[in-house]
């Protein structure tokens, strides 16, 4: 980490995703299916490099759990969130480097 990674001024729950007000002025918006689909952690990294599998099911919590949201955000030092998901997922650390290369910018 260099001091050149960008820092965000302020994030927020905005519709289905997330609103990131950077310090270098960007706006960015990442939707919460996007982040919980490029979870960083290890078991769905592998998860994604294995070849995709038509017949795997979805688990009867993600059926329940419906369309991906966060049950919690916490700060992980000063460099990173982790994401609580409502399917029960919650290693996922997603670093600032992560949510910017992750995030559209809109403005
Ligand atoms: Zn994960």
């Amino acid at each position: 980490m260099t001091t050149d990674d960008p820092r965000p001024v302020s994030l927020r729950r905005e519709g289905d995703g997330l609103r990131i007000d950077w310090a270098d002025g960007i706006s960015t918006f990442v939707t919460w299916r996007t982040l919980r689909k490029e979870c960083p952690c290890a078991t769905c990294t592998d998860e994604r490099a294995k070849p995709p599998n038509p017949f795997r099911v979805l688990s009867a919590q993600e059926v329940a759990a419906g369309p991906p949201a966060p049950l919690k955000m916490a700060p992980v030092g000063q460099y990173a969130y982790q994401i609580a998901w409502n399917d029960g997922h919650s290693t996922g650390i997603y670093t600032l480097a992560a949510l910017r290369k992750l995030s559209e910018p809109t403005s």
